[in-house]
């Protein structure tokens, strides 16, 4: 663990900019820390671009699912809002772990849209988090 601290490519914490005392269940908690590995064993390999990544719970505002934190795209920090993602799955009837892996790819999408230089543009990381999520294809970005 030490040393995984001392490799980082940035000393940027998620709770300088969110808040982060939330409560989610233990369910969710093992969940997304499955899915951090899942995603560095195969996406993540495929891409060829970061090592690693981190998923934090965090409390967003306006019913935001996920969110990338700006400046960190050489190690991906993306905070997740459980309780967003709850409610937006029960309005449209969504199976919440669908949407907790999606949210993440789609935030890994603006990662690279911001390592390649290029703008922040919603469409093209949609499509990238739903092309992977259907069809396990992965975009170009
Ligand atoms: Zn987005």
């Amino acid at each position: 663990m030490m040393s995984k601290f001392n490799d980082r490519p940035h000393d940027y914490e998620i709770t300088w900019d969110y808040d982060y005392d939330v409560q989610i269940s233990k369910e969710h908690k093992s969940y997304l820390d499955n899915q951090v590995k899942t995603i560095t064993y195969n996406l993540l390999k495929k891409l060829k671009v970061f090592k690693e990544f981190e998923v934090h719970p965090v409390i967003l505002d306006c019913g935001s699912l996920g969110v990338f934190c700006v400046g960190t795209c050489e190690l991906p920090i993306i905070g997740i809002d459980i309780d967003n993602i709850i409610e937006g799955c029960a309005k449209y009837d969504v199976n919440v772990y669908t949407a907790i892996r999606t949210t993440i790819y789609h935030e890994l999408a603006h990662a690279m849209q911001e390592y390649k230089g290029k703008i922040f543009d919603e469409d093209e990381a949609e499509k990238f988090a739903q092309d992977y999520e259907t069809f396990g294809f992965i975009n170009n970005i």
